[in-house]
């Protein structure tokens, strides 16, 4: 499969881990918003959020965290994003399940940003419907 994330994990590619367990790597991304941008990559190729296991996502979160604690202690960060994109509209130019763990310092040039779209009242409730009734838990 020609995927960049599994080349890295096979060792077909080189690059800068910090972190390994039996199911995951963190690595620096090649590409940094910022210094110390972090990428958190499960060790089986999944596509995106649609197609990674629940307990999976939660572990990765879970490292985001840890991941998150060490950038402020060694970096001295002092807020961080934690982004995560799927799917071509929505940003994703990976397609293998990542994380991005983004530390942010004071006067950095990251920006990340949506203008704020108007929508009608009426609208807004059918939205909010839609949405209640299709949460699956
Ligand atoms: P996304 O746009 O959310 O799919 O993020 C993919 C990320 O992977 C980008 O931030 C890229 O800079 C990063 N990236 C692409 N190729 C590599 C690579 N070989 N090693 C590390 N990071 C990479
Ligand atoms: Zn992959």
């Amino acid at each position: 499969m020609d995927c960049i994330f599994c080349k890295i994990l096979k060792g077909d590619i080189p690059c800068n881990k910090v972190f390994e367990d039996d199911s995951f790597i963190a690595i620096l991304d090649a590409f940094p918003g910022n210094e110390g941008h972090v990428l958190i990559i499960p060790k089986s190729h999944y596509e995106n959020i649609f197609d990674i296991d629940e307990q999976t996502l939660k572990n990765a979160y879970g490292l985001a965290q840890k991941v998150a604690f060490a950038l402020k202690s060694s970096l001295g960060a002092e807020d961080i994003n934690i982004l995560q994109n799927n799917g071509e509209l929505a940003g994703q130019t990976v397609n293998h399940f990542h994380i991005h763990v983004l530390p942010r310092y004071k006067d950095d040039k990251v920006i990340i940003k949506s203008e704020p779209v108007e929508i009608e009242k009426n609208k807004i409730e059918q939205i909010r419907q839609n949405i209640e009734k299709n949460i699956n838990i």
